[in-house]
């Protein structure tokens, strides 16, 4: 009896983990990042448009002649599509972060189905054409949710390494989770945005960006976007 409460605990444990590690295939094939070997980079910014970050961030991007990609939260997009437009306009990659922001590894089938849609109206009324990333909020994710994503011609995009910039207190507290796992191919996961509410600070984020891409072009290092990463996936 111990045993198998034991053993239903492990599995437990074991589901939710590959419901959120960001780089587990178990439930389906996602794309985590680059191939190793090449000095590329891509940033990817969830939870906007956010007024006034997202324009700030453009900024910094457009001064480094970089092209990053953007998953956007539905109801912002609603909220502030000339800003997301912007972000379009500016050339950087546009996907789908669903349009409430749930965690998907709780949610039913029609729920993701809902949230997949009404994002992907969201993206097509403010911006028109875009692109069919999708990263799910929380790296949540489960057979029944990666279905739904594929159904909807989406393909799921992950990162191996993150800023973790909703809770940092400065722009060094960032840059210190980014450098020491840095490497070629990397998918490097940041925030313009707050899932709870538009106008969430990101100044940290955008200080740390500017200096993340300076230092990481003095390496040699490229920024490309995911579609451009994605022909060199790490076998
Ligand atoms: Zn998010």
């Amino acid at each position: 009896m111990l045993a198998m409460l034991a053993g239903a605990g492990l599995a437990a444990v074991a589901a939710g983990y590959h419901s959120m590690a960001p780089g587990s295939q178990l439930y389906g094939r996602t794309f985590v990042r680059g191939a190793p070997e090449s000095r590329q980079l891509a940033l990817t910014f969830d939870d906007g448009p956010n007024d006034p970050w997202t324009a700030r961030l453009l900024e910094v991007l457009e001064r480094r002649q970089v092209r990053a990609t953007f998953f956007m939260i539905g109801r912002f997009v609603r909220q502030k599509p000339a800003l997301a437009r912007q972000v379009a306009e500016a050339g950087h990659v546009i996907g789908n972060h669903t349009f409430t922001h749930p965690n998907l590894a709780f949610a039913s089938g029609a729920a993701v189905e809902r949230e997949l849609s009404e994002c992907e109206r969201a993206l097509a009324d403010a911006v028109g054409d875009h692109s069919r990333l999708f990263r799910p909020p929380f790296g949540g994710r489960t057979p029944v949710a990666l279905r739904q994503v594929r159904r909807h011609g989406l393909k799921t995009i992950m990162w191996r390494v993150s800023g973790f910039d909703w809770s940092a207190k400065s722009a060094a507290q960032i840059e210190h989770k980014i450098w020491p796992r840095l490497r070629g191919g990397d998918v490097i996961l940041l925030h313009d945005g707050g899932h709870r509410q538009m106008g969430a600070d990101r100044s940290c984020t955008v200080q740390a960006v500017d200096e993340v891409i300076v230092r990481a072009q003095e390496q040699g290092f490229s920024f490309v976007t995911v579609p451009e990463m994605m022909p060199l996936q790490a076998g």
